[in-house]
């Protein structure tokens, strides 16, 4: 068996990347700033009873052609924090603090209307279960095409070109563009979405368990797209999925989450193989790898923590088995890594030599590392 290709060997060069856009950068643009930076995002959610910390200090960055994987447990923020970049977040919710630069320019500081300028037009998302996100009474080739002409104001000729060829990139016949969502398989609605999330050339397509209410070989065939056209196109995806095997065969980066924080992140092979965060390792343990001796999957016991009234120290530590005093009154404080890996664990105290060497203890689980991050 041939050795898969790596994510990161297709990646194409970030510098030509921004040569190929159809449409220039937002007049404010540093043309040198990254793609993404994110900082200390913090976002709240007014619930009876008090406001909910569902984001709290997040940062992370995002280049050009550069493939980003999200992972934790449900409620740990993943999406809100994705949602968040664009303003997209329910009526209750709110960016409290934290910035969000696009190509050095700050969403969190624009309006509603300005906004309208990015969303779709550089930011684009696919959501799970398009059967939800499309419209029941529209043809798909209309709602592709729809974007385009309203916000790039092209007209309804040129529209319905455009869309013909994105649906035809993305594996959909022209004689399928007349057809209505629920005459479509869940494949096709998939790739109908992800047709709809390029209607604008973004620079970058955020999947939100794109994947998920899919079987298995569709969707092999969806991430194998995803991936073809981050290569074509020069996109830079964001991956939201509980699914760790579908990040280690797409992403270049994962960044674990645990209750609205970055537990770490890292390339996807440092991670995945040499887990340090003990819930990375827990979560890995949890599971199933085919290549592992038989074994009973592990469950992480208790629960995310009410974020309401969060714990004072790190959020993991009623759950933790290598929890210390130090752990449940001081939040620990981030540690980067020579290798590329940043860690939020008291057990690497910041200020001791950081390198890949000295990240012990590194007590992965038998079996633990994901299919594809080998
Ligand atoms: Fe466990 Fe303490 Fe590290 Fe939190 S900071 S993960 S409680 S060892």
């Amino acid at each position: 068996m041939t050795e898969p290709v790596r994510p990161d060997a297709l990646r194409p060069d970030p510098a030509l990347i921004r040569g190929r856009r159809q449409w220039p950068l937002p007049r404010q643009a540093d043309p040198s700033a990254p793609l993404l930076e994110v900082e200390n995002l913090a976002v709240r959610f007014k619930m009876p009873g008090g406001s909910v910390k569902a984001v709290d200090g997040v940062s992370f960055r995002l280049d050009d052609g550069e493939a980003l994987g999200i992972a934790g447990e449900s409620g740990c923020g993943k999406t809100t924090t994705a949602l968040s970049l664009v303003q997209l977040l329910p009526a209750n919710g709110r960016i409290r603090s934290g910035s969000v630069k696009l190509f050095g320019i700050d969403l969190a500081q624009k309006s509603e209307r300005q906004l309208n300028r990015y969303r779709w037009r550089e930011i684009s998302l696919v959501f799970q279960g398009a059967m939800n996100a499309l419209n029941p009474v529209q043809r798909v080739g209309h709602q592709v095409a729809e974007p385009i002409e309203v916000r790039l104001g092209q007209s309804r000729e040129a529209s319905r070109r455009r869309a013909a060829e994105l649906l035809d990139l993305v594996g959909i016949p022209a004689a399928r563009a007349s057809a209505y969502p629920h005459e479509l398989s869940g494949g096709m609605r998939q790739r109908a979405m992800i047709a709809m999330a390029l209607a604008c050339d973004p620079a970058i397509v955020i999947g939100d368990e794109p994947t998920t209410a899919l079987d298995v070989m569709v969707q092999a065939q969806i991430l194998q797209l995803l991936e073809q056209l981050r290569r074509d196109l020069g996109l830079s995806l964001m991956l939201i999925t509980h699914d760790l095997s579908v990040i280690a065969e797409t992403c270049d980066r994962v960044m674990i989450m645990y209750a609205g924080r970055v537990a770490e992140e890292g390339p996807v092979r440092r991670v995945f193989t040499a887990p340090r965060h003990p819930y990375t390792r827990r979560l890995l343990s949890a599971f199933p790898n085919i290549h592992a001796d038989r074994r009973t999957l592990e469950v992480i016991p208790g629960q995310l923590p009410d974020l309401r009234n969060p714990p004072p120290g790190c959020r993991f530590a009623p759950r933790c088995a290598e929890a210390m005093a130090v752990c449940s009154t001081e939040v620990p404080a981030e540690v980067r890594f020579d290798d590329g890996v940043r860690v939020a664990c008291h057990l690497f105290p910041s200020g001791a030599a950081a390198t890949a060497e000295t990240a012990a203890p590194l007590t992965v689980p038998a079996g633990a590392a994901v299919e594809g991050a080998r």
